[in-house]
């Protein structure tokens, strides 16, 4: 089963599924921190609207922009002259 990570702010999930304590979730809910950016294991997904709300609440992280802009072709190459 997929484990689903939620992220937690002042603990509770963005995305507001539940108002209990992350010990009483259900089985396959995990969390990480709002400030956490650490990769997660292949059967791990971030819950998305968890993570719609954080990118409202906080922003878009530095590191995702940079990360699309690596993932972008670089235009000002390969241009005729
Ligand atoms: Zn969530």
């Amino acid at each position: 089963m997929q484990t689903i990570v939620h992220i937690l702010f002042n603990a509770l999930p963005l995305c507001g599924f539940t108002t209990e304590r992350p010990g009483n979730w259900p089985a396959g809910q995990r969390w990480v921190s709002h400030d956490d950016r650490a990769p997660l294991p292949a059967d791990h997904v971030y819950c998305e609207d968890c993570v719609e709300e954080r990118d409202n609440v906080f922003g878009r992280h530095e590191d995702d922009e940079e990360l699309l802009e690596e993932a972008m072709p670089d235009s000002s190459e390969g241009a005729p002259t």
